[in-house]
């Protein structure tokens, strides 16, 4: 088949569908692929390298979306790109479609096959495709917001692991999941003292097996919040009610009762965030101040971290994308359920129940 990997071009996208790595893979199974000019120049991956794994390049995206039959990419598609897209051509990428009713009317009226990455489920009630990113930002909340803690940026002046005779900063981590673990983790291993909060018990005896007496674990009450975020050096919001605005769990009213200079990483922020005072930053300008607490609620972390990024997405993309390749879309689809849960539009119809709902079209 033959698989094209546009430039991205929405504001500040650094990242690209594939890696030469994941390139390689699919030419070895005697795919072919197209990759538009500089397309991850950005980031360190050349076109000598793409061609080095044997891609071919091309000048422009109209050549990618005219010739392949499937397109791979990372954002959901401008509507440049949807005008450019044809019947029955197979479109592989982030869509976000539920709060975008404008992108889905234009898909519809390409008449092309769109399966969204975040809707496709694995077998341990997982999103796949979206884990890497949250892995991502898990992981970058924990440095965003060291940086957020020094005196510079308006922060306490702590160091998050302290030295030996000084104690540590305390991080507190609301959410168990995917982000939540992974800035857990992060702040283990520099030495802060970490308390972890989730509803789901059996989440936290799973961290609680993970991680042994490092790590504190919390039932998660109005009660057990108020306590662990009014003594919080840094807070970190990693929420998530699937298919739902996130909570908001932290309070105007906390916040006051919070140490000046203290830090909030609002990552649940794509959510609507669950801080009450949360409101979405970029990387251009990731920070405020509410009540004496900085704020940093990026909405695209992983943007930030663009190759890492890169890497992760296609680690988790390639076995998708070489299945659709391999078999093409109708067949991948039939022989896997989860991968079925991804497709959110065929051919002018939305398929997808709960974006068809969330954009109110009939399912
Ligand atoms: P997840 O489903 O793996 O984890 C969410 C966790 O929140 C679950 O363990 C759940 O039990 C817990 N939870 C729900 N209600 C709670 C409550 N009241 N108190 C404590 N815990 C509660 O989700 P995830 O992949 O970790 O993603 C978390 C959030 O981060 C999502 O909103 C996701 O969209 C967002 N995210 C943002 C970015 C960004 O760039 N800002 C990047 C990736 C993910």
């Amino acid at each position: 088949m033959l698989v094209g990997i546009p430039k991205e071009i929405k504001n500040h996208e650094y990242r690209i569908g594939m890696t030469p790595a994941g390139v390689r893979e699919l030419v070895a199974a005697g795919h072919q692929v197209l990759i538009e000019h500089n397309g991850g120049a950005a980031i360190g991956l050349t076109d000598a390298m793409y061609e080095a794994a044997g891609a071919s390049i091309v000048d422009t995206a109209q050549e990618v979306f005219s010739r392949a039959e499937l397109i791979v990419k990372v954002k959901e598609p401008q509507p440049i790109e949807c005008r450019m897209l044809s019947p029955g051509q197979v479109l592989f990428t982030y869509l976000h479609l539920a709060p975008d009713p404008e992108q889905a009317r234009l898909l519809i009226e390409s008449q092309a096959i769109a399966i969204a990455y975040e809707t496709v489920t694995d077998s341990h009630h997982g999103l796949p495709l979206l884990a890497p990113m949250s892995e991502v930002a898990g992981r970058m909340a924990i440095q965003a917001g060291a940086h957020c803690l020094e005196k510079a940026q308006g922060g306490l002046g702590m160091l998050l692991g302290g030295v030996p005779g000084v104690a540590p900063a305390k991080v507190v981590v609301i959410g168990g999941g995917v982000v939540g673990t992974n800035a857990a983790r992060m702040a283990l291993g520099l030495g802060a003292d970490v308390t972890i909060l989730d509803r789901s018990l059996t989440r936290l005896k799973e961290l609680d097996a993970l991680y042994g007496p490092a790590l504190k674990t919390l039932y998660s009450t109005t009660e057990t919040l108020e306590q662990e975020v009014t003594a919080a050096d840094l807070v970190i919001g990693a929420v998530l009610i699937p298919g739902a605005a996130a909570p908001k769990l932290v309070t105007r009213a906390m916040l006051g009762r919070m140490k000046k200079g203290a830090v909030l990483v609002d990552v649940a922020i794509d959510q609507g965030g669950c801080f009450e005072t949360s409101r979405a930053t970029t990387h251009q300008q990731p920070t405020y101040v509410e009540e004496g607490v900085i704020h940093y609620c990026v909405a695209n972390m992983p943007g930030g971290v663009a190759r890492t990024s890169t890497f992760a997405l296609t680690n988790a993309t390639l076995p998708y994308v070489l299945a659709l390749a391999s078999k093409g879309y109708r067949q991948a689809l039939q022989d896997d359920v989860h991968f079925r849960n991804g497709l959110n539009i065929h051919r002018g119809q939305v398929t997808h129940q709960a974006v068809a709902r969330a954009l109110g079209y009939g399912y």
